[in-house]
């Protein structure tokens, strides 16, 4: 090559040495080249500083200082040497993979062969800072975990009661819509149910025990069922379970009725909830929701009127009942529009007078020609607002029918059964006071038995009104003492006179030598209070002599007399003075043989 050819050479080499110098040090990555004997060759500027190794130590070949300073900065420095070893074992391989930092950066590490011509002279080892871009990536990640998460929160939310955490309505339908589209032949039963009586909780003992009940009650039902199954809250204290494929689904019902026989405690109280079920299987003639859930809603109606605490399938029949009900109503408001609500009367006799002192008034329609009971009318009365015309009825019949026998003897008196629903009202004792005096019986002579209920509704208005009547004179008494929800602690805060003891709690007493804690502590607490106390459903001679030995002060029940029409009351009240006073004989001479 002639000296001008060398030279022109040799200028274009180093135009290529300047280019490719001011290429590698103008990349973002940091680069390392190894000679194939494995000793470094050059590096950039940016691989130290990426690395924080001063160019001193470069310089001066002590590689394997530049080895120990990068192997002491990764998380991991045996995988880093093995992979350079395998390397190194391959001329030809090329890598990339990803170096991880004690402090926190993140490196992509790029490596391929170093060739001149076909033969490798060594190795070039590139590294990228992703740790930026790696810290976006997570926390893309993270922001899209999260926002996941909160999807399948709200998606949850959205199919579920919040109170009790089992399904609401909206899921329960989306289920059933599912089990009714699935293979014929696959058994699809509803059991819904609504808990007896469950206003009195709220009424009574708050709003905090009412939801705690319907929590414990939620998790009773979960824990009667398979886990597959539905179990919904439908709203307030209705709820609603799906068995699909189910072998028994009366037993089902069964084990739900039965799983609410152990008492509930809410704040130390122990409450004693029941509910009551309808029962509605897929059929032939029944295989949409609607229709499903209605024949579920009349079982479970059915098994309320029958007595609550139960449950009932669906029966067609259960259809004319719900026919015969709204015939009931359209009856009842015809018999009082013309006068077919009579008045019975029954005696209450006083243990230590011996003699009667005071009379109840019943309600009784006779509907053609046969009587029908109060406990069939009188709660469609109440649903329809009828009682308040059947109350104002048996009052001012009972007030015109008695006026002879109490202004006989001023220390006799009339009771009468006022429900809720009159008190709501608002204007009962003026009512009441009209009543009186347009049939000339005294208010003193009267006495009002209202039910425990009465007293826990809202604003102070009923207690208003019994303040109101007793500032006149009429007595209150709080009847069926000891049934659903009542308690004794909170007798002492009500504007009552009298506890008239239910009648279930007298049936207790047989032989009369039976130890009955409950019904004496009722009279005792009572007697404490100031109050008098009447027992209800007097049959046998040994309840009685049993209450009079407790110094119960009034009975009533079928041992004196059963209720009867104003023409028979004269012989009923006869018979059951003669009652009252052999007894009192009676228990005398008992007395007195003992002492
Ligand atoms: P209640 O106020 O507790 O009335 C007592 C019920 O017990 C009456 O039932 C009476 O016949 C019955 N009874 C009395 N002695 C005995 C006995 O020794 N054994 C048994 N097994 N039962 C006895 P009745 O007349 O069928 O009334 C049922 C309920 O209907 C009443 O219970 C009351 O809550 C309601 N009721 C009746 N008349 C009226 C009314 O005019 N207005 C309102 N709001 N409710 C009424
Ligand atoms: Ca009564
Ligand atoms: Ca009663």
């Amino acid at each position: 090559m002639s000296t001008s050819a060398r030279t022109e050479e040799d200028a274009r080499l180093r135009e290529a040495m300047s280019l490719l110098s001011a290429t590698l040090e103008s990349t973002a990555d940091g680069i390392l080249v190894v000679s194939a004997e494995g000793r470094i060759s050059s590096v950039n500027n940016q691989f130290l500083s990426m690395w924080g190794i001063p160019r001193e130590l470069v310089d001066t070949g002590d590689d394997e200082s530049v080895m120990g300073s990068v192997l002491g900065q990764l998380t991991d420095p045996e995988q880093f040497l093995a992979k350079v070893t395998a390397l190194y074992a391959d001329p030809d391989a090329e890598s990339h993979d990803v170096l991880h930092f004690r402090d926190g950066r993140t490196f992509e590490r790029y490596s391929r062969p170093q060739k001149v011509e076909d033969r490798v002279v060594g190795r070039v080892w590139s590294f990228r800072d992703v740790t930026a871009a790696r810290r976006a990536q997570d926390q893309i990640n993270q922001a899209m975990a999260d926002l996941a998460q909160q999807a399948s929160q709200l998606k949850t939310l959205a199919f579920q009661d919040p109170l009790t955490g089992l399904s609401n309505r909206q899921l329960f339908n989306d289920r059933l819509a599912h089990a009714l589209a699935g293979p014929c032949g696959t058994a699809v039963d509803v059991l819904l149910l609504d808990l007896d009586d469950f206003k009195e909780v709220n009424d009574i003992h708050g709003h905090h025990a009412g939801d705690q009940m319907l929590i414990e009650v939620g998790r009773r039902l979960r824990a009667c069922v398979r886990p597959n199954d539905v179990v919904a809250r439908l709203g307030g204290d209705e709820f609603v379970v799906l068995l699909v494929g189910s072998l028994d689904a009366d037993a089902a019902a069964a084990r739900v009725v039965e799983s609410l026989k152990l008492p509930v405690w809410i704040d130390g109280t122990m409450l004693r909830p029941s509910l009551s079920l309808g029962l509605a299987s897929i059929s032939e003639d029944a295989v949409d929701a609607s229709e499903l859930l209605r024949r579920a809603d009349i079982a479970m109606y059915a098994a309320k009127s029958a007595g609550k605490n139960r449950y009932l399938r669906f029966r067609p029949e259960m259809m004319t009942a719900l026919l015969e009900r709204t015939d009931l109503e359209a009856g009842l408001r015809t018999a009082v529009d013309s006068g077919e609500i009579a008045v019975h009367y029954q005696p209450i006799v006083s243990a230590r007078l011996g003699t009667v002192v005071k009379v109840e008034a019943l309600a009784r329609w006779e509907r053609d020609g046969a009587l029908v009971p109060p406990h069939q009318f009188i709660p469609t009365a109440e649903r329809s607002g009828l009682i308040v015309e059947i109350g104002t009825e048996v009052l001012l019949r009972g007030c015109t029918e008695l006026e002879p026998w109490l202004s006989a003897d001023s220390s006799r008196s009339l009771a009468v059964n006022v429900s809720g629903v009159q008190l709501q009202q608002g204007n009962f004792p003026e009512l009441l006071f009209a009543t009186a005096g347009s049939c000339g019986v005294d208010p003193h002579q009267l006495v009002v038995e209202v039910t425990e209920s009465v007293f826990f509704d809202d604003d102070c208005q009923v207690q208003r009104q019994l303040v109101q009547l007793r500032s006149a004179g009429v007595r209150v008494a709080l009847d069926d003492f000891g049934t659903g929800y009542s308690s004794l602690g909170r007798l002492q805060d009500l504007p009552v006179d009298t506890l008239k003891i239910d009648q279930s709690f007298v049936g207790l007493i047989h032989g009369g030598t039976e130890p009955l804690p409950i019904l004496n502590c009722m009279i005792d607490m009572a007697h404490g209070l100031g109050l008098t106390v009447t027992a209800e459903g007097v049959e046998t001679r040994e309840q009685a002599e049993y209450l009079m030995r407790r110094g119960c002060d009034s009975l009533q029940g079928f041992l004196f007399s059963r209720p009867q029409p104003a023409p028979s009351l004269p012989a009923a009240l006869s018979a059951s003075a003669r009652t009252i006073t052999a007894l009192r004989h009676d228990t005398a001479a008992q007395t007195q043989s003992v002492l």
